[in-house]
């Protein structure tokens, strides 16, 4: 116990010692700028009786749950009154004009081309814009980066960004709860869709948006987003195509309406299938999902996972070549002067995450395993008792253990000869080296055979008593710090 005590004794002081260094830890200081004043200025701390007196509940959710009533259930006899009919209009005409178009309408390459373009150029005013910049901070952008932004996430015709950021912060704050706007627990057609479609029964949980209440670009797009969603959705799409080379009917229906249709579902599904589809490397608390086919139709927002685990972070996808347009986007932004701060969470706490993912898959995989008993539920047999037993049957003492050999007699690869006469037999030795070194394998296979321990045996604890396979194990913190009396096994004195 002293040794550990010390160890982590030694260990603070180095972690001190790093905190000190001028030059340590360029990338934690990059993360957020310092919110809080510097230590002399700091208030007095009020007392701890006076800290539990305040009433905070144990838990927000359930109890502002329990503290607000939700909207009585949709029926089929209200159901008229419960839709929101502007988004349902929107979400349904914009892909009819599509179809309509694309059966009365030839596609010009020139439109084609300049489709996709605008696809990005409204989808990124969605994804680096309404999302990694307003709504989660995650760099800062210059004037002229903001107003881009902000223009091309109007065309994207999703709601303001006052509205959607709003929304956006809820999701994070309540992730899966009945606070989130749009819960996966709720259905995937909900998370898409379904939610903009119908009165949600609850209101959105409480986030503060003040930060964008005072931004003058926030509340003019705000404002104006009436005018800018038909400039933007619609006239600006037409207008480049038609006056660029004379496709106004194309630049309509396939830059404007087609576009639309898909930068929206693509959006949309950062909401659903980024819930759904794909991985948890990182937590698996609640739905986020990372999927390379999500951040495909996503722009770069399909490793969710990652995200919701750490929001403030510019990218979703942290290795280089991991598909995240939107992360490629901010840095070349940052390239130019365009954007600056762009935060990164630590990399040693990313790994902490996908290290405790892994070692919950290795768990589930290890409890699946027959492991050989524990001294501590085997019979502690005397050495004149094991004489005897063993003219009955083939015992053999490794390290400490009595091996019923019985059945191994015919398999043992060195003969049976071999086995045979160590019967009654210490044969630790012979077995570690002294006629074979076996192999991890043997050793693993052998501890299966264990019937008892020799009283005054080799001392269990010592590196041959333990097979190789259990050297290095998954355990719970609880199992480590479990006493003899915890876990039911009681000492000799
Ligand atoms: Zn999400
Ligand atoms: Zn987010």
């Amino acid at each position: 116990m002293a040794a550990v005590a010390t160890a982590i004794h030694v260990r603070t002081d180095r972690v001190a010692a790093k905190r000190q260094a001028p030059d340590a830890d360029d990338e934690r200081a990059a993360l957020t700028p310092p919110l809080t004043p510097p230590r002399g200025e700091l208030p007095p701390l009020p007392p701890v009786a006076q800290l539990l007196k305040q009433d905070v509940p144990e838990n927000y959710v359930t109890h502002a749950l329990k503290a607000t009533k939700p909207l009585p259930p949709i029926t089929w006899a209200t159901l008229y009154k419960e839709i929101n009919w502007l988004s349902l209009i929107i979400l349904t005409t914009t892909p009819a004009i599509a179809v309509y178009g694309f059966f009365t309408t030839p596609l010009n390459w020139y439109t084609a081309f300049w489709s996709v373009v605008y696809y990005y150029i409204t989808g990124l005013g969605i994804t680096a814009g309404y999302h990694r910049l307003w709504s989660h901070r995650s760099y800062n952008a210059s004037k002229p980066l903001e107003w881009f932004l902000a223009f091309a996430g109007a065309g994207a015709v999703e709601g303001s960004i006052r509205w959607w950021s709003r929304g956006h912060r809820a999701h994070h704050r309540y992730t899966d709860t009945e606070f989130d706007p749009y819960s996966a627990h709720e259905g995937l057609l909900w998370s898409h869709i379904g939610w903009m479609i119908l009165r949600p029964r609850r209101k959105p949980g409480v986030a503060d948006i003040s930060d964008l209440s005072t931004n003058p670009i926030v509340t003019f797009q705000h404002r104006q987003y009436l005018l800018l969603l038909i400039l933007m959705g619609f006239i600006v799409p037409t207008a480049v195509a038609g006056l660029g080379w004379g496709d106004w009917r194309g630049g309509y229906f396939y830059a404007g309406a087609a576009r639309l249709c898909f930068v929206q579902h693509s959006t949309f599904c950062v909401n659903s299938l980024a819930h759904w589809l794909g991985e948890t490397p990182f937590d698996d608390k609640h739905t986020p999902r990372d999927h390379f086919i999500t951040a495909l139709v996503t722009i770069g927002e399909g490793y969710h996972n990652f995200h919701h685990e750490f929001p403030s972070d510019y990218r979703n996808a942290i290795k280089w070549f991991q598909y995240d347009p939107t992360k490629w986007f901010i840095k070349a932004c940052q390239r130019v002067g365009l954007a600056s701060q762009l935060k990164t969470f630590p990399d040693n706490e990313i790994k902490k995450g996908q290290l405790t993912m892994e070692l919950k898959k290795m768990r589930e995989i290890q409890e699946k395993i027959v492991w050989p008993e524990s001294s501590n539920d085997l019979p502690i047999i005397s050495w004149d008792s094991f004489q005897e037993q063993s003219q009955k049957r083939p015992l053999i003492v490794v390290a400490g253990f009595i091996h019923d050999v019985c059945s191994f007699l015919d398999e043992h690869p060195g003969g049976r000869h071999l086995l045979g006469k160590n019967i009654g037999k210490d044969a630790t030795a012979p077995f570690f080296g002294g006629v074979y070194d076996h192999s991890n394998a043997a050793h693993n296979l052998l501890a299966m055979m264990r019937v008892g321990v020799l009283r005054g045996g080799l001392e269990l604890e010592s590196e041959k008593a333990i097979p190789p396979s259990q050297k290095l194990r998954v355990a719970r913190v609880q199992e480590l710090y479990m006493t003899p009396e915890s876990s039911g096994v009681e000492s000799d004195d």
